[in-house]
C-alpha cells in the first residue's frame, strides 16, 4: 500500500475497510488513472472496476474523471493513428502509382528517342536533310496561322492599302521577293503589328526601314519608309513610321517581311496582311479615289 498516493490512496484504504459483500466478486486486474500518470494504480483483487468505481464515486471524484477521460482520451487516440494509418497506407500508394507512371513515361520517351536516333541515323543524308526541311516547314506553319489567329495582330498600315501575293518574285540582283509590298499614300501611319522593340536603319535598297523583334523573337521588317515613329519598346498599333519610297522602291509602299524565331527565316507574310488587313482596296481601284 506504499506504492498508493495520498487522496486516492486514503480512499482505497477506505473501500478496503468496507464490507467484502458491497464488492462484487470478480477476479480481474484494474487500472485507476490519477491525474499524475506516472501514479497510475493498478488494482488487483477480487473486485471488479466498476463496482469499485461506484462504491468509491463519492471520495474518487478525480480518478473517475481521470479514468473516464483516459478512456475517452485513448480511443480517440486509436481511432486518429487508425486514420492515420490508413490515410498513410492510401497516400503511399498512390506516391507509388505516380511513381510508376513517371518511370514508365521516362522509358517510354528513352525508348522512343533511342528508335528515332537509329532510325535517323540509318537514313541518307538526302533524307535527313528533307526530315528536318519538313519540320521547319510545319513550325513556320504553325507560327503564321497563329498569327493568323491572333486577336492581337495588327496590320501594319493604318490606312487603305492594297495589296497581292508575290512571295517569291524575281528581283534585282539576283535576288527573290521575300516580303508582301502594301502599297498607300505617302505618309500614310505605320502600325507595329505585334508588342515588340523597334529600331531604325538605312540603306540603299530599304531606305529608311524599321526592325521590330517581338517579345516571342519573331521578326518583322519593313522598308521604304518616309520617316520614322517610335522607337524602343513598343505595343501593337503603335505608330513606328510613315509610308514613302525612300531606297530602291518604285512608288509609295511598305516593304513587309516576317521570320517566324528571329531573322534569317522569311515567311510569306501575304496570309498574315491578307487576313488582317481589312481596309483593303480592290487591285484596280486607286487609293486616291
Ligand atoms: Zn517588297
Amino acid at each position: 500500500m506504499s506504492r498508493l498516493p495520498g487522496l486516492v490512496g486514503a480512499s482505497v484504504a477506505l473501500l478496503l475497510a468496507l464490507p467484502s459483500t458491497a464488492v462484487a466478486q470478480v477476479s480481474e486486474r484494474s487500472v485507476v488513472f490519477t491525474s499524475d500518470p506516472s501514479r497510475a494504480l493498478v488494482i488487483e483483487r477480487d473486485a471488479g472496476l466498476l463496482p469499485l468505481i461506484e462504491a468509491a464515486s463519492d471520495v474518487l471524484p478525480l480518478a473517475v474523471a481521470g479514468l473516464a477521460e483516459a478512456e475517452t482520451r485513448y480511443r480517440s487516440m486509436a481511432r486518429l493513428l487508425a486514420s492515420a494509418r490508413s490515410r498513410q497506407r492510401s497516400a503511399a500508394a498512390a506516391l507509388l502509382q505516380v511513381n510508376r507512371m513517371v518511370a514508365d513515361i521516362v522509358r517510354d520517351a528513352d525508348r522512343m528517342r533511342s528508335t528515332y536516333d537509329d532510325v535517323f541515323d540509318g537514313l541518307s543524308e538526302t533524307s535527313r536533310r528533307q526530315l528536318r526541311r519538313g519540320a521547319h516547314t510545319r513550325s513556320n506553319r504553325s507560327a503564321v496561322v497563329r498569327q493568323i489567329t491572333s486577336a492581337d495582330w495588327v496590320c501594319p498600315i493604318g490606312a487603305r492599302t492594297k495589296f497581292r501575293d508575290t512571295w517569291g518574285a524575281p528581283r534585282s540582283g539576283g535576288r527573290s521577293h521575300e516580303g508582301v509590298d502594301l502599297v498607300g499614300k505617302r505618309h500614310d501611319p505605320l502600325l507595329a503589328p505585334v508588342d515588340g522593340v523597334v529600331s531604325y536603319r538605312w540603306d540603299s535598297v530599304g531606305g529608311r526601314s524599321f526592325d521590330l523583334v517581338a517579345a516571342d523573337g519573331d521578326y518583322y521588317y519593313g522598308a521604304h519608309l518616309s520617316a520614322y515613329g517610335r522607337e524602343g519598346e513598343v505595343e501593337a498599333g503603335d505608330v513606328i513610321g510613315y509610308m514613302g519610297d525612300s531606297g530602291n522602291a518604285q512608288g509609295v509602299h511598305l516593304h513587309f517581311e516576317y521570320h517566324p524565331g528571329g531573322a534569317q527565316n522569311a515567311v510569306n507574310p501575304y496570309p498574315l496582311v491578307d487576313a488582317h488587313c481589312t481596309d483593303r482596296a480592290g487591285s484596280n481601284v486607286s487609293l486616291y479615289d
